[in-house]
């Protein structure tokens, strides 16, 4: 018998989709993104952007570990301050992967629930390549 969730796309494909709104609609807002889907950027520029935050999340963490360092108010800009700290980066991670399946027309919630299906049906740490020296489970 094959193990399986018990999650469905149904269940994380709503959210996905409206989080992709949301993305889609504050980077034309702020003129990241051309209103009619359009773009200059190459898939390559999409892709390095992404490496950028995922590298940005490693210096937050040299920096401040897992803190969050935001600071609490801009007072010279009389806005709230810009979220600094890994998790502010991830969170730029997953905004520039939603908007990079959007520009694309991927699918993430299928893709995921896809890919989360055939996960199930590998081997225990399957092949073996851990980065730890011991067995985590
Ligand atoms: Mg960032």
């Amino acid at each position: 018998m094959t193990e399986t969730s018990n999650y469905t796309v149904e269940l994380f494909g709503k959210p996905l989709a409206a989080m992709t709104a949301m993305v889609r609609e504050v980077n034309i807002a702020k003129g990241w993104r051309s209103a009619d889907g359009s773009t200059t950027n190459s898939f390559g520029d999409y892709i390095a952007l992404l490496h950028s935050e995922l590298s940005e999340a490693l210096e937050a963490y040299r920096d401040y570990r897992l803190a969050d360092a935001t600071a609490a108010y801009d007072r010279e800009l009389e806005r709230p301050a810009k979220p600094e700290g890994v998790g502010s980066e991830f969170a730029d991670v997953l905004i520039r992967l939603l908007d990079t399946c959007d520009i694309y027309g991927i699918d993430l919630a299928a893709e995921f629930e896809r890919k989360i299906a055939y996960n199930w049906t590998r081997a225990f740490q399957h092949g073996g390549r851990t980065l730890s020296e011991g067995v985590s489970a």
